[in-house]
């Protein structure tokens, strides 16, 4: 028992009916096998079908079709019922069209793709996957530059533009030595070959357009090196389109955003980011020189102890910016610094000059107990936090007490 594959014959073919050959269920998924399918089951780097069967008595989404001993399987949706897939069945089926033909642009690009990079660099392709988004071949060489790439592109676009005849047919081993196939087949009975005019000779038991003018377009979008392979990404047809109508509006965004034209807008994101940079170093000498004079002032106007100075005080600022103070207030001499950042959740910073034995740690710890709050650190260098504005104030009396 065998499934006639109708897709070898004519990969145009959506609609069509046959009998159900068989039907399993596997762990609640029901598949039945027909007696002749257009769907395509996933091999060859080509993905599988989709679509839906219809019975005298129910019908199902196909999610999955699979090939096993000359059978195609077609898997059905959740739910499907086994009583409305008895052996004998008529059956009729709908390919998803518009799937299918994707699978078609991007198989038969593909075809033309690895052809054109070994007519521009010698560059055999060794996989290929046919993905959802994108597709993929490896190629056998790594050493390709951007040039060497933009010349295979060109000469596959030319091939579309050239309408070649694409057509399948098996041959005999006699006929097969003498093509000039692009791989050996990795089969050695009924080889399939496809051909794209005068151009391409591929074993392949894919399904393809009829004429390389149905490809459309194939774009590269990406090209990496992977070990000793170069992987190359590509799209064909209505997915070159659909990211051509992509980049377009993202060209568009960035037009209106730059109040520029497109091709002024590289130069003017440059100019933005040296403007940014500029502006990054003239607030990072703002922000030293605004530390150095905030530490001057505070130590100004410091508490004098017997034999030392207390600055404790709360700013408006940053933490980051508050702890520079507190490092720049640190290298004077004999201070006892406690600070802290004003905000929801205030930090709070003490430290003390290397010519002092005053505990830092302890100072910071009595503080943040007292506000509610936690903290810690070494004799020269605490941190903590208090949980809200008022206890900060209670905080900062409370460590200005010990000293
Ligand atoms: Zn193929």
């Amino acid at each position: 028992m065998n499934t006639e594959r109708l897709y070898y014959a004519d990969a145009y073919c959506a609609d069509f009916a046959g009998r159900v050959l068989a039907a399993r269920d596997e762990g609640g998924r029901l598949a039945v096998a027909l007696d002749r399918t257009a769907f395509y089951p996933t091999g060859g780097g080509q993905p599988n079908d989709t679509g839906r069967l219809f019975t005298a008595s129910g019908s199902a989404d196909v999610v999955d079709v699979t090939s096993e001993d000359g059978l195609v399987w077609h898997w059905l949706a959740a739910g499907a019922a086994p009583a409305d897939w008895p052996t004998g069945a008529a059956v009729t089926a709908a390919v998803d069209w518009p799937r299918r033909f994707d699978h078609m642009q991007q198989h038969t690009g593909q075809h033309i793709l690895s052809q054109a990079f070994i007519e521009t660099c010698a560059a055999e392709t060794v996989a290929f996957h046919l993905g959802a988004a994108y597709s993929t071949i490896d190629l056998s060489r790594t050493d390709l530059d951007a040039a060497a790439v933009a010349a295979a592109e060109v000469a596959a676009n030319r091939v579309i533009d050239r309408a070649l005849p694409v057509t399948a047919e098996y041959v005999t081993p006699d006929e097969l030595a003498a093509l000039p196939l692009r791989r050996a087949p990795k089969v050695t009975e009924d080889i399939r070959i496809v051909q794209v005019a005068g151009f391409d000779w591929s074993a392949c038991g894919g399904t393809h357009v009829a004429n390389s003018s149905q490809v459309g377009l194939v774009k590269i979008s990406a090209v990496e090196r992977r070990g000793g392979e170069l992987r190359v990404t590509f799209l064909c047809g209505g997915r070159a389109r659909a990211d051509y109508a992509r980049l377009h509006a993202l060209a568009q965004g960035l037009v209106a955003r730059f109040t520029t034209g497109q091709d002024e807008i590289l130069a003017a994101v440059d100019r933005r980011a040296a403007e940014a940079e500029a502006l990054r170093k003239e607030l990072a000498d703002l922000e030293r020189q605004w530390v150095e004079a905030t530490a001057a002032a505070l130590w100004a106007g410091a508490e004098p102890r017997a034999s030392y100075r207390v600055v404790a005080r709360a700013l408006d600022a940053p933490a980051e910016r508050v702890k520079h103070v507190a490092q720049a207030l640190k290298a004077r001499e004999r201070t006892v610094v406690l600070l802290a950042a004003r905000g929801e959740r205030p930090q709070v910073f003490c430290t003390r000059s290397d010519d002092l034995a005053v505990d830092a740690a302890a100072v910071l710890r009595a503080a943040v107990t007292a506000g509610g709050g936690r903290g810690g650190g070494r004799p020269d260098w605490a941190q903590g936090g208090v949980p809200s504005a008022e206890a900060l104030d209670t905080a900062l009396q409370a460590g200005t007490s010990t000293l």
